[in-house]
């Protein structure tokens, strides 16, 4: 898609080109063609921009491999797998260009229709970017998903760049085995040892990633880095720091929805963000550990999330939170959309 639109422009500058030189007299085109050979000497480079997206499985350091591309934290880390649900865009502007980061959910199967939202939300990414990073941890043998998934990568066609993560967790005489591994497949661009938590190796992943984007304009101006609202980051907040201290007690069963957020300034103070957010789960019984003995989890949750929110908007916040039961929501569409899971939008 991308491809398709430089080959455009280039067109129509060609032509523009080509009016100009003919209407132009012939003293001044002398002038202009020094102007041009003046400025061809400068040689400046190319911009780029496109799409990549991140795949790999729960847990395996996608958003951490992201925040740490990004310079600062946007999607949200967890020791939860399928923490990030909704496709969020992330921006990495530079001096190369920009390339726009889709954070995908896991390739993996699941009983729910969560899960096989979350299924298709992937495949779909994979074949309107320009590369693939498969994140994988080092290992010495192929598994029959890691088999499954090489399979739909050839099919899809997209080029893909390995990512062998956490690095600094294994000998560096154990990389060099899991590279051949891989690269046997022989269906990789490339394939690279990273340590999103250090940095290791994220610079010339982040060059890797630059070489297979197409010559263009930047879609977003440059110091957007996320498309998210405030309203999203705030309800992904709220969730990462419920599923933080719920540990294994409600398993990926809850959402948060944002139901206000307003601003309001005070005289001789400075300005305070009311928030009303709504934390749903799917049974009663998760209500109450949600909530926990004398409301004391339910206080935990929001001091947390108020503390990052405040740090997002750099103002103070009064958070609200609510919680409510909506059965079997994972399995249901209407509720999935009304939570922001619209399989239409994909
Ligand atoms: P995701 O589910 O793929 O998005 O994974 P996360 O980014 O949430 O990371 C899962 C866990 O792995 C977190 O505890 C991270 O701190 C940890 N992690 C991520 N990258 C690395 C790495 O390079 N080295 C080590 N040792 N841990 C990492
Ligand atoms: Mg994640």
């Amino acid at each position: 898609m991308t491809d398709k639109t430089s080959n455009e422009v280039n067109e129509v500058s060609e032509e523009i080109t080509k009016e100009v030189s003919e209407e132009m007299s012939k003293e001044v085109s002398e002038e202009i063609s020094e102007e041009v050979s003046a400025e061809e000497t400068v040689k400046p480079v190319l911009k780029k921009a496109g799409f990549a997206t991140i795949i790999g499985r729960p847990n395996v350091g996608k958003s951490t491999l992201m925040n740490r591309m990004i310079g600062q934290k946007i999607a949200i880390t967890s020791y939860k797998p399928q923490t990030t649900r909704t496709k969020i865009r992330t921006i990495y502007t530079g001096d190369e260009g920009q390339i726009v980061f889709l954070d995908t959910p896991g390739i993996h199967e699941s009983r729910t229709k969560l899960g096989a939202y979350m299924v298709k939300a992937a495949k779909g990414t994979l074949k309107e970017v320009d590369v693939i990073l498969w994140l994988v941890e080092p290992r010495q043998k192929l598994s029959d998903e890691d088999k499954a998934i090489i399979e739909l990568l050839k099919e899809v066609k997209t080029p893909v760049i390995v990512v062998i993560n956490k690095i600094d967790k294994v000998k560096k005489a154990e990389i060099l085995p899991v590279i051949d591994l891989f690269s046997h497949e022989g269906v990789f661009h490339e394939i690279i040892p990273v340590s999103a938590r250090t940095g290791d190796g994220v610079d010339q992943l982040m060059k890797d990633i630059f070489d297979l984007l197409p010559v263009g304009e930047p879609f977003y101006d440059e110091d957007m880095v996320t498309t998210q609202t405030e309203r999203e980051i705030a309800g992904e907040i709220v969730r990462e720091k419920a599923l933080r201290l719920l540990q294994e007690e409600v398993p990926h069963g809850i959402a948060v929805t944002i139901e206000s957020m307003k601003m309001r300034s005070r005289k001789g103070k400075g300005d305070i963000c009311d928030i009303e957010a709504s934390i749903i789960c799917e049974r009663e019984g998760h209500k109450r550990i949600v909530i926990g003995k004398g409301g004391e989890m339910l206080r935990k949750i929001g001091t947390d999330a108020r503390k990052d929110i405040e740090n997002m908007l750099q103002c103070q916040v009064n958070l609200k939170l609510w919680v409510k039961v909506r059965r079997d929501w994972k399995d249901d569409d209407t509720q999935m959309r009304s939570f922001g899971y619209d399989e239409r939008k994909l």
